[in-house]
């Protein structure tokens, strides 16, 4: 098998082409091309009933979710929340003037800390933002629990979580809002695009009116919204692509076994378990190398596979708390973050995507086992 070859980190979950087709000369026909159209509704229609869940607001991406949950909830102050996520996350918070507090990661599931979030809650905590990493639940009951006792909001960033599911139940339906993406790197795409999950009609309502900046009738703004809507072609292409999601699961189960069977006897290379009760999706698979035992640090491994055509990503690395916008909070110190602080120092997500060949995956994993 030829090194030459690139193997990248992800690729696209596309639609049929030749189905698509039709779809785009219905929309040039109906003249809609945005504004809450009948793609985009069937859509969200169709998203409830795959997700089982009751309420979804789509946007054009994965990060006005964020924002605006954040709006809908009328969240202020500071917030609790995980330094190991993609940045938007804490984004969202800086977007709405709230201040971000960092807590610790669990190492068994990536997510942040349950038994560490209570000595962060001050009086000006209003709420959590926890995120499902890799699509791995966090403590959801427990996260619960805290926010019930100190009566406080929780907005969970599931932008890695879509079809997840606990015992049979969405991962969306728990906290006071979920919010997915949609990008092109995600385990289902639109191209960019994304949702915000809700419990009750009224606030999808109120949602609507904050996607459309605030407008609430012809004549009439109720909020300062802003623009995030999805238009039409890529709400026709996401009906399409909720066709093929499945099998691309199926898929990526197939590629995480693959990895976990070459991997499990590697000294100093850790990998994370499926749970039993929870419907995976497989959006990443990452790794963690403890150079002591294995030999070669994270990074000479990664540029080790870069130099055979093989991209990984150092995902989450750096962790966001370390970025400038950040590093002065008190919450981002290094002391405050030792476990994420390491997994950062850890990990790479190795390639993972519904149309990646088992002969690939012998491949990462031959280069893994040699170093
Ligand atoms: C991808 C992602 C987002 C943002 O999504 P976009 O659609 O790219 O705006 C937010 N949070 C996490 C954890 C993500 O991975």
């Amino acid at each position: 098998m030829s090194d030459r070859l690139l193997i990248t980190v992800t690729s696209p979950l596309l639609p049929d082409l030749q189905e698509f087709i039709p779809y785009l000369e219905d929309i040039w026909q109906r003249k809609w091309l945005t504004n809450m159209g009948y793609y985009h509704n069937e859509l969200e229609k169709e998203l409830c009933k795959y997700l089982k869940i009751q309420h979804i607001n789509l946007f054009t991406n994965g990060t006005l979710p964020l924002i605006t949950a954040l709006q809908a909830l009328r969240i202020t102050g500071e917030v609790i929340t995980t330094p190991y996520s993609f940045v938007a996350t804490t984004h969202s918070l800086w977007w709405n003037g709230i201040k971000p507090v960092f807590v610790d990661i669990d190492e068994q599931t990536c997510n942040i800390n349950p038994a560490k979030i209570e000595a962060a809650i001050t009086p000006k905590t209003t709420a959590i933002m926890p995120v499902h990493c890799y699509g791995q639940p966090c403590d959801v009951l427990k996260i619960k629990e805290i926010a019930d006792k100190y009566g406080l909001k929780v907005i969970y960033d599931a932008a890695h979580a879509f079809g997840v599911e606990i015992d049979g139940k969405s991962i969306l339906e728990y906290g006071d809002m979920s919010t997915l993406s949609f990008h092109a790197t995600k385990v289902y795409n639109t191209v960019e695009g994304g949702a915000l999950v809700c419990r009750d009609a009224e606030t999808k309502q109120r949602i609507d009116y904050l996607k459309n900046f605030g407008f609430a009738g012809e004549t009439t703004v109720v909020a300062p919204g802003i623009n995030g809507k999805m238009d039409e072609i890529r709400a026709a292409y996401g009906l399409l692509n909720l066709k093929k999601v499945d099998a691309a699961i199926i898929s990526r189960k197939r590629i995480a076994d693959l990895y976990r069977e070459g991997l499990q006897n590697v000294a100093g290379i850790r990998f994370l378990p499926d749970t039993e009760n929870v419907r995976h999706n497989y959006s990443y698979f990452p790794i963690f190398v403890d150079e002591k035992e294995y030999g070669i640090s994270r990074d000479e491994l990664y540029f080790a596979m870069q130099s055979r055509n093989i991209y990984g990503r150092r995902y989450f690395y750096p962790l966001i708390s370390t970025f400038s916008s950040y590093k002065g909070l008190d919450s981002a110190k290094p002391e405050n973050l030792p476990v994420a602080t390491r997994i950062a120092d850890e990990v790479i997500c190795l390639p993972m995507y519904a149309g990646l060949t088992e002969e690939d995956v012998e491949r990462v994993l031959n280069l893994i086992k040699k170093q």
